[in-house]
């Protein structure tokens, strides 16, 4: 028996999909030649499954500062802040991101990932309770395993069933984390935000939200979720990534509460790995002015979004719950899924295939994302390509219905 014994189960499955002719984890690129367009096997195809929401990759001044950067800084910081010291571009875009929050204190992480990992894994320790919404990601249970503070989870969006949990611990010392995301990243879904502010205020709790997804999306600056619903001042501490409306790679967090700078010293997927190197903290910032600057991107987000989710929905596709930049037709068997999404890129057209067990309700899904430099065209292309499989497969269809975003 092999090390590898362990997978078996996971070596089952995924030979499945390989004998269908499905590799969903094996696509490979030939080209990137736009925001929104790639070579896959030598054909030209629509991208679908990116988080590129403001359609930034191929900025012209963020790839300018970029380049700029590794001419006057090097390709590598080669070490992490606390031992070999910051840039002064990871101040810059901490200082920036502040400001575009509207808070004190920002600490950037190189990836969104690190971010809530070294935020709730540090945040509570094992006298306290951190409560999380059953649909997290993967980064936020990940956060939860390498600290030491109880975990208790709530049912999905659901203030009520988080509330009952908080009172059966109100008793307890210590302090209470609870964390949300903005819009989710598998449905498009949107948290109840203000009623879980309630609750927070209720049980005196401190209120996380990962804004990863509605980040440059939502709200009049684009500040995210909290911004759209005023609940601003509310939110203890918020996290996001720069790898979806910025364009690149890292995280973040931002928060006015006093003390928050000791976090450098004690959050050690902060500490102990290397510093975003300077291309990437240039690009960055650029993308981020850009956000603030082009609130035109955002209008047009929103169009392209409520586009493609209505133009499914109309065709009768079981859509998400709700219209977001992630839309997701879900598909109650796994293989005609599977089948789906391999049609759908022969065609040239490229999204996300999301299985169980990954999936929440255990469902089959394809998930795209929608992008400001899809041009009306392309959703349509799209729009149309996915019905016409769709009645192939003799999906049902289902009523009319206009997209509330
Ligand atoms: N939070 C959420 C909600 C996410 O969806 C993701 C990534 N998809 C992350 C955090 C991690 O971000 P990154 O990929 O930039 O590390």
């Amino acid at each position: 028996m092999s090390i590898f014994g362990k997978f078996a189960a996971l070596t089952d499955r995924y030979d499945r999909l390989r004998e269908v002719g499905a590799d969903p984890f094996a696509v490979k690129f030939d080209d990137i030649v736009s925001s929104v367009e790639g070579v896959v096997d030598g054909k030209r195809t629509l991208l679908f499954g990116t988080n590129n929401y403001l359609g930034l990759t191929f900025d012209e001044a963020a790839k300018e500062r970029s380049i700029d950067a590794i001419r006057r800084h090097g390709t590598g910081t080669t070490g992490s802040r606390i031992a070999n010291g910051s840039y002064k571009g990871h101040q810059e875009l901490e200082r920036e991101l502040a400001d575009f929050y509207g808070h004190k204190h920002c600490m950037v992480f190189s990836t969104g990932y690190q971010a809530n990992l070294g935020m709730i894994s540090t945040l509570v320790g094992k006298d306290d309770h951190l409560f999380l919404d059953a649909d997290s990601h993967a980064s936020i249970y990940d956060g939860s395993r390498l600290g030491h503070a109880p975990v208790v989870r709530f049912r999905h969006n659901n203030p009520d069933d988080l509330a009952k949990r908080l009172k059966r611990l109100s008793d307890q010392p210590g302090d209470k984390l609870i964390v949300v995301e903005g819009i989710y990243s598998m449905l498009g879904d949107t948290a109840p935000l203000k009623e879980f502010v309630d609750v927070k205020r209720e049980f005196g709790a401190y209120l996380m939200v990962d804004e990863a997804h509605s980040m440059g999306v939502l709200g009049r600056h684009g500040r995210g979720l909290a911004e759209r619903e005023g609940v601003e001042d509310d939110v203890d501490f918020v996290v996001g990534t720069f790898s979806k409306s910025l364009a690149s790679v890292g995280g973040f967090c931002v928060s006015s509460l006093d003390g928050f700078e000791i976090l450098r010293l004690a959050s050690r997927p902060y500490m102990f790995t290397a510093s975003l190197p300077p291309a990437i903290v240039s690009s960055t910032l650029s993308a981020l002015r850009t956000l603030r600057a082009e609130p035109q991107r955002r209008d047009k987000l929103t169009a392209n979004s409520q586009r493609f989710y209505a133009g499914l929905r109309n065709a009768g596709f079981h859509v998400g719950p709700e219209c977001s930049p992630i839309v997701a037709v879900i598909i109650d068997q796994p293989e005609i899924a599977v089948a789906f999404w391999k049609r759908l890129l022969e065609e040239g057209m490229y999204l996300n295939l999301a299985l169980p067990p990954a999936t929440p309700n255990s469902s089959a899904f394809l998930r795209s994302s929608v992008s400001a430099a899809h041009s009306d065209e392309h959703i349509d292309f799209a729009v149309a390509l996915m019905t016409r499989i769709g009645r192939e497969f003799g999906l049902l269809p289902a009523e009319n219905n206009v997209c509330p975003f």
